[in-house]
């Protein structure tokens, strides 16, 4: 059951082959096994996920109508409230926080049936590309062990390459959706700003964070996105057009469209993602699509520009983390004043502090106009840049990563790091759709990926051409030769 799509669990749920209970019990125990060798999840949701597929049994049984979702196993990113249960974000502030309610999210998945079965691992508060700064363990790729997963949703990544679930739910600020994606040879979407709410998801950079669902197929992630995208009155940004029939466009033909390239920024590209970009592009090719050459030259400048506004976001985000609301309290503290200093310095992990310290930095009196407002100026230049572009062609294509899966462990220097973003954190600054389409193993057997992006509110396309590739390559079909033989 567990290599079976969203769909086909679904249908064998609504035809009676298999029960909730039983789908649910199967991918709890996979969940079990998997987490324990691969590090994926920081909980597991068993109560609430039985409950649930119970729920689903009794209503089937009575003849009552079931929703896009009924009988779906999902995992959640442990930045997404759900009520009543723990919600870390990786970080040891949080270790014993109960969320008060759901997010949107959540709840949208609930009135469709949907069964979550897990929370998964991530970068504390998401700042990160390799899962790494998780304060509670390391996530490990299920194609190698040694190999990182990518971030900071690895363990949502993990969870639908090593068939935990079909489907996941990650949420992307500059890439950690695409990128994890990538480095599990999976499917990762980043929705247009603001099409799915943010309303319950633990806030990292307000003007860029999204959230966005990981699958095998265009179609799984088509799926999750109608149930997903839809105006949201507790998200000041939530857009609010009707959710489109995203399933119903995807075989749409791109035959005589046109993939803009920005050539002139590929450069310094490891060969084997130079060779695999290229033969995406031929792919499409043949799929008769046009390739051009359009200019984005401000991409240059992403990763500043994404550093200092996401930073300055967080370090007014994270004020909140004060050991007097929500969270733990340093035991060492007798005054008002070490409450805030002690607790903060205590729970917090090293790249949140410096994320902070850099945030309040650029906001702070002095360097304002210096750092954060030229930033948000440059921000602007790339949205003109972008929307320029996309008079030329009808979506851009990117590399999704500039290395190969790394290894865990071999990245220490920061802004070595901070690079792996260089061609994701465009379209969050400029607030547009981008997915990370699987495409080859490479020479160590490790997966890698394209990444498509295209205009503002125009999902179905990105997922149109995404649903192309996967047809023509059968890349739906990337299974991990999974450590443990019985699970695979
Ligand atoms: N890697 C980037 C960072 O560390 C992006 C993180 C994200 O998208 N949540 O901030």
């Amino acid at each position: 059951m567990h290599k079976d799509s969203a769909l086909t669990i679904k249908n064998k749920f609504l035809s009676g082959e298999n029960s909730a209970s039983e789908i649910t019990s199967c991918f709890l125990l996979r969940a079990k096994i998997i987490d324990n060798q691969t590090g994926a999840l920081l909980s597991i949701l068993s109560d609430r996920a039985m409950k649930k597929a119970e729920n689903l049994d009794r209503k089937r049984k009575n003849g009552k109508s079931l929703g896009k979702l009924a009988g779906i196993p999902i995992v959640v990113k442990d930045n997404i409230l759900i009520k009543d249960e723990i919600t870390t974000c990786g970080s040891k502030f949080l270790e014993n926080y109960r969320a008060p309610f759901n997010a949107t999210v959540i709840n949208l998945i609930d009135e469709e049936d949907g069964i979550i079965i897990a929370k998964s691992n991530l970068d504390e508060f998401a700042m990160g590309s390799s899962t790494e700064n998780s304060a509670y363990k390391i996530a490990r790729n299920p194609w190698n062990l040694d190999y990182s997963p990518g971030g900071s949703s690895g363990g949502s990544a993990i969870s639908v390459s090593a068939m935990i679930a079909p489907i996941a739910l990650g949420s992307d600020t500059g890439g950690s959706i695409r990128l994890p994606a990538a480095f599990c040879g999976v499917h990762g979407f980043k929705p247009t700003y603001g099409r799915v709410s943010r309303f319950g998801l633990v806030a990292f950079g307000s003007s860029l964070d999204q959230i966005g669902p990981f699958a095998r197929s265009a179609e799984e992630i088509a799926l999750m996105q109608e149930v997903i995208a839809k105006p949201c009155k507790y998200d000041s940004n939530s857009v609010q057009y009707p959710v489109e029939p995203y399933m119903d466009e995807l075989s749409q033909s791109i035959q005589g469209k046109t993939i803009g390239v920005p050539y002139s920024i590929l450069k310094d590209l490891e060969p084997e993602i130079l060779k695999n970009f290229e033969n995406s592009l031929k792919v499409y090719e043949s799929l008769g699509v046009k390739i051009k050459e359009i200019h984005l030259n401000l991409i240059k400048y992403s990763v500043p520009v994404y550093y200092i506004l996401a930073a300055a976001e967080a370090s007014t985000n994270l004020a909140r983390f004060d050991g007097i609301r929500y969270t733990e309290r340093s035991k060492n503290a007798h005054t008002l004043e070490e409450v805030y200093e002690l607790s903060r310095s205590e729970f917090f992990g090293k790249e949140v502090k410096q994320r902070i310290l850099l945030g309040t930095y650029v906001l702070s009196a002095g360097y304002q106009d210096a750092y954060y407002r030229k930033a948000q100026k440059v921000r602007t230049l790339m949205i003109e840049e972008y929307e320029e572009a996309f008079k030329l062609c009808d979506i851009i294509a990117l590399p999704t990563t500039t290395t190969n899966v790394f290894k865990i462990g071999a990245i220490q220097d920061p802004l070595q790091m901070y690079k792996q973003d260089i061609y994701t954190i465009s379209a969050n600054l400029v607030g547009i759709p981008a997915i990370n389409i699987p495409t080859k193993l490479d020479k160590n057997s490790m997966p890698l990926g394209i990444q498509i992006q295209g205009p503002q509110l125009d999902d179905a396309r990105v997922l149109r051409f995404a649903w192309h590739y996967e047809k023509s390559e059968n890349t739906n079909k990337f299974y991990p030769n999974l450590f443990d033989k019985e699970m695979r």
